[in-house]
């Protein structure tokens, strides 16, 4: 028995590959994985194998509902996320971003750390400081967390900064 695969191009069943949906095509047909002489057992990786994409790690991946490629798995994402700029719900996705970023809303509260310290040493309210930087009140608490601004630290660091900021005056 001879496998569908022979005398194609090998880089159809490379992971992630443009001839991706062939592979797919092929295996579905093939009689290797029904007589078990293709599959799992062969440990994948990065491979399509028996009509399933693996992972460089030899992780099995979920098919885009969309286009159908392969998805690359990705924290927070049950069955990861289409990742080809042809797929129509990348554009979907991409679209949705360009709208944020017009928006003017920000995604990353750490590039803000020193403008989060000053305002809340200033006893800035956490939404207002979210308002005026352009940020969720989550991603400001994350950051006055991590600058140990938050409950009995900032009361103290509270304290200090007056102190600081009223002998400064005083000299
Ligand atoms: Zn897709």
């Amino acid at each position: 028995m001879i496998g569908l695969c022979v005398g194609q191009p090998s880089t159809y069943w490379n992971t992630f590959n443009a001839g991706n949906l062939r592979a797919f095509e092929l295996c579905a047909v093939c009689p290797l994985p029904a007589a078990g002489e293709c599959g799992p057992q062969l440990e994948p990786l990065g491979l399509i194998v028996a009509g399933i994409a693996y992972d460089d790690k030899g992780v099995a991946l979920a098919r885009c509902p969309k286009c159908h490629y392969p998805m690359p798995r990705r924290k927070g994402y049950r069955n990861g996320v289409c990742g080809r700029a042809a797929c129509p719900d990348g554009a979907k996705r991409r679209k949705r971003q360009q709208a944020r970023a017009k928006a003017g809303i920000r995604h990353k509260p750490s590039m803000f750390r020193e403008q989060i310290r000053e305002l809340t040493l200033a006893r800035v309210r956490r939404a207002d400081i979210a308002e005026q930087l352009r940020l969720t009140p989550r991603g400001v608490r994350e950051i006055q967390y991590q600058l140990g601004l938050t409950g009995e630290k900032l009361a103290r660091a509270l304290a200090e900064h007056q102190e600081s900021t009223t002998s400064r005056k005083a000299a």
